[in-house]
């Protein structure tokens, strides 16, 4: 891209805070603090520190910034033993619900206990500060355990998704050389048990950093057995419950954690530990308008993806929040377990991703209107843009039309939320994440960096260091200045593309990499595939722009369709030039069943890019299903698509 983005989609509805949560809001102005180091210590400062930071911010060699010098704290005190000593033991901690629909239901001070418990396990295991650990499991308790116990030995996990194949488990074990790897023997997954035991016994043979391997059970199948191997119950449960936490540094490694894999091989991205629980507490805290006493909060990422570290254990346990977990998919045993999981544990704030709600669009609006969805009163959305008409139909058919909806905008490389609404304050456009939080600032430049004005698109960069920043990406160091510093001199590159319309508010307009230049025109992925899916007709849309002879690249659409229409892709193009102009009209649209996405649910483009150029696939290791890809190909093969 080398002019600025188009900014093309106009959006008028506005929604305004309700009355009764504005009045009541954890966070009442979204007016920047001129003092933001000011800021960030007074958000410090709702965490338990052993010790104080001498400076907020060391930043005398950027970019590798280091927050609250000199502070020491434990993270998992922070989550777990304040709000005990504080008399909330009995509080719920977690509300698990499995996949099979056995549940368990953990207090502060129940889970407290296993943390202890663990971390006694894992200090006899010869683990202690400096050691990584390496957690690959279903979305059971023991997962969050396995990370607090980690984090309060002053140990560094790596937590890989449980879907991922040997070679990405073991390429991770092996580039974090971690010493023992968390498992268990499975866990439940569309309604069967799916092994995880034998893809950990590959990959352990490959890594001999492995000293021991911790098991937990819960499926109860046969797995084979190593010289390596332990089971969690005979070795956590029987170790002592007491255990005094230790502070550390506030740069102590807390975590490294790989990025999605949409644009590129994985970046394995490190997080420290004061300015990160500080940030991913305060964000918490401000966008969620958490209610300790009253809320019961659901978010549905898997604790594999940066939003299950920073919005499932460390912001909501730092606040003392009582939340849901669950094992399995939206579809099992029926495609209302979301919306009977909001019914049963009357769910307050939900917390979820595009790419699902696109597919409940998809599956109709009858099924969640089966269940009472009333104890609702905020919903967010993270991890790709959100098309204005899926913002819509979130609002409508989950937030019975009263719901605010926090859009956050963030990435694995940010470790908390960055642009977002604040619920009480924000009077919210369908498809902006609006604005940045107070001690943020972001911006949108041209290729030269300079502020693009209102009613102007280019890219999103971050200003300023922010606490909960990455440190680097492990054991690169120059990957992480090539990949976010090198773009701009002295600003963060997020590699997003945006636009800041006539208020002023920020929309994200995709990757970067993604930019189709047609005719000359930088046009934004996501405002096309916005526009094809505010049809009626269209329920998810991907377009990537294919070189073209005559206009540089064409548009090339992939649409999924709603339940139950046939669909007309001449209707289709047109509606996309009458929305946002001619130039947009696509040059062909093919109808797919599906689309190729990441585990964490992005759709890659870049690989449909590759489809519409006729190249090989690039990385595929982090795609969902291979399949998908056959399918699409097929269907380009067969010419199910519309062209001038
Ligand atoms: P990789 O960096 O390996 O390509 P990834 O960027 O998908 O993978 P994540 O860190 O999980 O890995 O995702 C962060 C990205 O997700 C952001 O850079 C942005 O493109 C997208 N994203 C997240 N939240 C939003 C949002 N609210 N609106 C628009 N885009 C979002
Ligand atoms: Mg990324």
């Amino acid at each position: 891209m080398s002019d600025a983005l188009e900014n093309l989609l106009s959006e008028t509805r506005r929604f305004a805070p309700p009355a009764g949560l504005a009045e009541h809001a954890n966070v009442t102005s979204d007016a920047q603090p001129a003092d933001r180091l000011a800021f960030w210590e007074t958000q410090a400062r709702r965490l338990t520190w052993a010790r104080e930071w001498d400076t907020t911010l060391d930043w005398s060699n950027p970019p590798f910034a280091k927050w609250f010098v000199g502070g020491q704290l434990n993270v998992a005190y922070n989550c777990l033993d304040r709000h005990v000593a504080a008399g909330l033991g009995d509080r719920v901690a977690i509300h698990w619900e499995g996949e099979p629909g056995d549940t368990r239901t953990i207090t502060y001070a129940e889970l407290l206990t296993e943390v202890k418990r663990a971390a006694n396990a894992l200090t006899g295991l010869g683990v202690g500060q400096g050691d990584r650990v390496a957690i690959y499991m279903p979305m059971i308790p023991e997962a969050a355990v396995a990370m607090l116990a980690t984090a309060r030995i002053g140990a560094t996990h790596s937590v890989v998704f449980g879907g991922f194949s040997v070679d990405a488990l073991s390429g991770r074990i092996a580039d974090a050389d971690a010493k023992l790897v968390i498992t268990a023997d499975g866990g439940y997954r569309r309604g069967a048990p799916s092994a995880l035991k034998p893809t950990v016994d590959e990959a352990v043979k490959l890594c001999p950093s492995v000293e021991k391997v911790l098991v937990v059970r819960r499926t109860g199948e046969d797995v084979a057995w190593t010289g390596k191997d332990l089971w969690w119950h005979e070795t956590v449960t029987p170790a002592s419950d007491e255990h005094e936490a230790q502070a550390f540094d506030a740069e102590n490694p807390l975590f490294i954690l790989y990025t999605s894999g949409t644009t590129a091989k994985p970046k394995g991205i490190l997080h420290t530990t004061g300015g990160y629980l500080t940030q991913a507490s305060y964000t918490h805290h401000a966008v969620f308008d958490l209610k300790p006493e009253t809320d019961v909060y659901w978010c549905t990422a898997d604790i594999g993806w940066v939003t299950g570290h920073s919005y499932i254990v460390y912001g909501p346990l730092s606040n003392g929040a009582t939340q849901v977990m669950y094992e399995g998919t939206p579809d099992t045993p029926h495609r209302g377990r979301f919306w009977e999981i909001v019914e049963k544990y009357k769910v307050t704030i939900l917390y979820t991703a595009p790419t699902a709600i696109r597919t409940f669009m998809k599956w109709g609006d009858d099924i969640p209107a089966g269940f009472d969805l009333s104890s609702l009163r905020l919903l967010g959305s993270v991890g790709e843009p959100i098309n204005p008409e899926a913002w819509i139909w979130y609002r409508e058919h989950i937030g019975r039309g009263e719901c605010p909806i926090v859009d956050t905008w963030w990435q694995t490389e940010t470790g908390a939320i960055m642009i977002s609404p604040l619920p009480g304050v924000t009077h919210t456009k369908p498809g902006s994440a609006m604005s940045p939080l107070p001690g943020i600032s972001a911006d949108v430049v041209d290729d030269t960096g300079k502020s693009v004005p209102n009613g102007g698109g280019g890219y999103l960069v971050l200003r300023e260091p922010w606490p909960s920043m990455l440190r680097t990406i492990w054991g690169d160091d120059q990957r992480f200045l090539d990949t976010y510093w090198s773009r701009f001199d002295t600003m963060y590159f997020a590699g997003d593309g945006a636009k800041r319309d006539e208020d002023g508010n920020i929309w994200l307009l995709g990757r970067v990499d993604d930019v189709m230049l047609v005719s000359g025109h930088n046009i934004s992925t996501t405002e096309v595939e916005s526009a094809l899916v505010s049809h009626p007709d269209v329920a998810e849309a991907a377009v990537v722009g294919a070189t073209d002879p005559t206009t540089g690249q064409a548009i090339v659409a992939f649409v999924i369709l709603r339940g139950g229409v046939d669909g007309d892709t001449e209707a289709l193009r047109g509606h996309v030039a009458k929305t946002l102009g001619p130039i947009c009209k696509p040059r062909q649209i093919l109808i797919v069943p599906e689309l190729p996405k990441t585990r964490s649910g992005k759709i890659m483009r870049r690989l449909l890019r590759d489809v519409a150029e006729n190249r090989t696939l690039g990385d595929v290791t982090t795609l969902q299903d291979q399949s998908i890809m056959n399918l699409i190909t097929a269907g380009l093969k067969s010419g199910t698509s519309a062209e001038d």
